[in-house]
């Protein structure tokens, strides 16, 4: 999301050190086993086939939406939000064929939304998209991890083995602490006429089979691989196809052509025949006569 440092911001807030020092506090009175086996919101997942199914993790904000403040013309939805009792219009595009991948990857995956961006704008947003709710979680800002540089999606967090996990996002910072995981997708703004979510579909129901999905970006430069060099193959066996019946067409026609040379001959020799008979005959017969 553009020009929104309300909604989409990734610094942190400031605090002060009493309240640094009260978090501290806060932390130690926690038993340190359930910290590490926290997993934001997802430790009782809805769908049945957890377990069996690989996960996949969707970014929200120009992965499969793109949104701003400023009013353009060919939007999809209009939404009026409030955030720190501030109301907000924000303006929002939803990405060529969102409701198909969602559908498709619905059959192969359990899919997450995990954005960055604040509860208050992305659950409307993610209502529109997924009106069905066949993702079986939604995870939003509070669910990141703050680095250095901004949020980060920690993906230990969803509890699950990693060869298992996908995450599909625009920002390779969103997966920097499991970048075997991540699959980079183009950056999504205003083009309806974006093909990057039916592109990468098959690949992404292709390495659902797999055992293990690491390294999914080098997975995905090898399926591409094989996909170009398939394609080749294939114009070449249709090349070879198109070359075979010429050459069997031609063989025909020179078949027939000799043929029909060798009937217009004998034929013509018959003439020939025939009429040296009859001018034997009429030799014959004024010899005779
Ligand atoms: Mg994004």
């Amino acid at each position: 999301m553009q020009n929104n440092q309300i909604i989409y911001s990734q610094t942190q807030e400031k605090r002060s050190f009493f309240n640094r020092l009260c978090s501290c506090f806060e932390y130690f009175k926690k038993d340190p086993k359930q910290i590490n086996q926290y997993h934001p919101e997802i430790d009782t997942p809805k769908s049945s086939f957890i377990g069996q199914r690989k996960i996949i993790v969707l970014d929200l904000d120009e992965t499969l939406v793109h949104s701003q403040f400023q009013h353009f013309d060919n939007h999809d939805l209009t939404l009026d939000i409030v955030v720190q009792q501030q109301n907000f219009k924000v303006y929002v595009i939803i990405r060529p064929g969102v409701k198909k991948f969602i559908d498709q990857l619905n059959n192969f995956y359990d899919i997450v939304f995990w954005t960055a961006s604040l509860k208050e704008y992305a659950m409307p947003v993610m209502d529109y998209i997924d009106p069905d709710r066949k993702a079986v979680e939604r995870l939003f800002r509070d669910s990141c991890t703050p680095l250095k540089n901004g949020l980060t999606k920690d993906l230990t967090k969803l509890g699950r083995d990693l060869k298992d996990v996908i995450i599909v996002d625009n920002s390779i910072f969103s997966f920097t602490m499991n970048n075997e995981n991540g699959l980079k997708i183009k950056d999504f703004f205003y083009d309806k006429f974006d093909r990057e979510l039916e592109n990468i579909l098959p690949f992404l129901i292709w390495i659902s089979q797999l055992s293990d999905v690491r390294p999914v970006q080098i997975q995905y430069g090898e399926f591409q691989r094989r996909k170009k060099q398939e394609r080749k193959n294939n114009e070449q066996q249709n090349l070879y196809g198109i070359s075979r019946s010429v050459t069997i067409e031609r063989k025909k026609m020179n078949h027939n052509s000799l043929i029909k040379t060798l009937t217009e001959q004998v034929t013509d020799d018959k003439k020939v025949n025939k009429a040296d008979t009859d001018e034997s005959e009429k030799e014959t017969f004024e010899i005779g006569n």
